[in-house]
């Protein structure tokens, strides 16, 4: 390992220990992420997981390369079921959902993983996944499909930290939601129960995968026998991820993942989401309610990754609160008139900044204290802007920092000026002439046009700025 990459920590769900990361040939994050089953739309508690992923994955790209594979499940029960129901095939059922997803995901900042793999175009890994599992005799035939026989399987439960003893031997489940209370043999390839239903030609029959094998065959083709960090929400550490190490290290002998990394729930008003409820809510929900996708961003990044997040229309406020400081901080800092140089105390408080926030992320991810280092450098600079103490360097330095705040936790309001900048510059000069010549009803008249189009104007010692809402 290079002597100048700090170290980073995250928390092994396999281990339950804080352990130093780093990517098995030092040069190459090998991270696979659960995807969406596309059958609705993500709510926020999925996107929490997402977002939290997403920070992982621009941290671990900001210290090695990265190859993110994130699955996107287009078949199981409730896709058959609803496809039926809708009248439609797989494909033109599930195909606005994925899109939506990725729309959704667009809208939060979320960056795309360099391999989205669809559970309907890996059929073969999986059969041969499943035909490697006969033959080693940790599968078996019953009826016309194949379980997994868990009891061969020696490390099962060490994930999640069952107790073999509840282990149901000989006890079956096929469907694609599970039972959470005990551990059974699971289906791995399913025998078609209607006549209509999706079905692939294999050599133990004609049938569809179950949904644990996609992740395994999908993991392993992209990434190989084991890979650096699984990540996923809590909830799918059993049976979910148990069964997708069962069904791996059984093929290959080889531990299949290093780091399990997994992110709690998010709760809404400290209850549990439902719809029935009413707590229930989607991004576009949200949205519809007139929320800007970048403060609900910042709620999710705001509350460290392992700890459960309450989510409220409070703490939506609140995160707008902290957003509109960032926003007015980066447009005092960018429009002030500012001596040339460097102001040494402001130049220490930068670095102490860059170097807490980079030691709070490298810390198990803590966000919440990442985003602490920033607010206390906005705070320290704002009254050294009033001073006059801040310069010419630091503010790049300071600008610098913002950028790399941002790679990271993607939550700074945008700062480039667009082209209807020219306008709103014209309506300005209008609004400080009324001002000079003494014509307030001129003046409120163009503050509140300005206001109509998001534009808020402030008398400053400089003279007259603005910035959008
Ligand atoms: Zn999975």
């Amino acid at each position: 390992m290079c002597l100048d990459v700090p170290m980073l920590k995250l928390t092994n769900t396999l281990t339950g220990n804080l352990e130093t990361f780093n990517p098995q040939d030092n040069s190459t994050v090998r991270l696979y992420a659960c995807g969406p089953t596309v059958y609705n739309f993500v709510h926020i508690g999925n996107l929490r997981t997402y977002v939290f992923e997403d920070v992982l994955r621009r941290h671990l790209a900001s210290k090695w390369k990265i190859r993110h594979v994130m699955n996107i499940t287009d078949i199981d029960d409730k896709i058959i079921k609803n496809s039926i129901e809708a009248g439609k095939d797989l494909k033109s059922f599930t195909a606005p959902f994925t899109e939506a997803f990725f729309e959704d995901c667009a809208k939060l900042r979320i960056q795309k993983p360099e391999t989205v793999s669809y559970a309907t175009e890996h059929i073969p890994e999986m059969i041969d996944l499943v035909d490697r599992l006969i033959k080693n005799g940790y599968a078996y035939r019953e009826g016309d499909s194949i379980y997994y026989r868990i009891s061969k399987f020696g490390p099962y439960g060490r994930l999640s930290r069952l107790d073999k003893r509840e282990l149901k031997v000989g006890a079956r489940i096929d469907a694609d939601e599970y039972e959470k209370e005990a551990p059974q043999d699971f289906v791995l390839w399913k025998a078609p129960k209607e006549p209509n239903e999706p079905r692939w030609p294999a050599p133990f029959g004609e049938g569809r995968p179950g949904w644990h094998l996609e992740c395994s065959a999908m993991a392993m083709k992209y990434l190989g026998e084991t890979l650096d960090i699984h990540c996923g929400a809590v909830d799918l550490i059993f049976p979910h991820h148990e069964n997708e190490i069962a069904q791996s290290e059984a093929v290959t002998g080889h531990p299949f993942v290093r780091f399990w990394v997994h992110g709690e729930h998010l709760l809404v008003n400290g209850e549990k989401m439902a719809k029935s409820k009413g707590n229930f809510f989607t991004l576009r929900d949200l949205l519809e309610k007139g929320y800007d996708p970048l403060t609900i961003r910042y709620l999710l990044v705001s509350v460290r990754y392992r700890k459960q997040l309450n989510f409220t229309f409070d703490g939506l406020k609140e995160a707008k609160t902290a957003l509109d400081r960032i926003k007015e901080f980066v447009f005092r800092l960018t429009d002030a008139a500012l001596k040339a140089g460097r102001n040494d105390r402001v130049g220490s408080a930068t670095r102490t900044a860059r170097d807490a926030f980079e030691a709070a992320l490298d810390d198990d991810l803590n966000t919440s204290g990442a985003l602490g280092a920033l607010f206390i450098l906005i705070g320290e600079c704002n009254v050294a802007l009033a001073s006059g103490e801040l310069q010419e360097d630091n503010r790049t330095e300071i600008l610098d920092l913002l950028k790399i705040v941002d790679e990271r936790l993607a939550i700074v309001p945008p700062m480039e000026h667009s082209v209807l900048d020219q306008e709103i510059d014209e309506l300005v000069r209008k609004y400080t002439e009324a001002r000079k010549n003494r014509d307030f009803a001129l003046s409120d008249k163009i503050r509140q046009e300005l206001l109509e189009r998001g534009i808020v104007v402030q008398d400053t010692r400089e003279g007259t700025k603005w910035r959008r809402k």
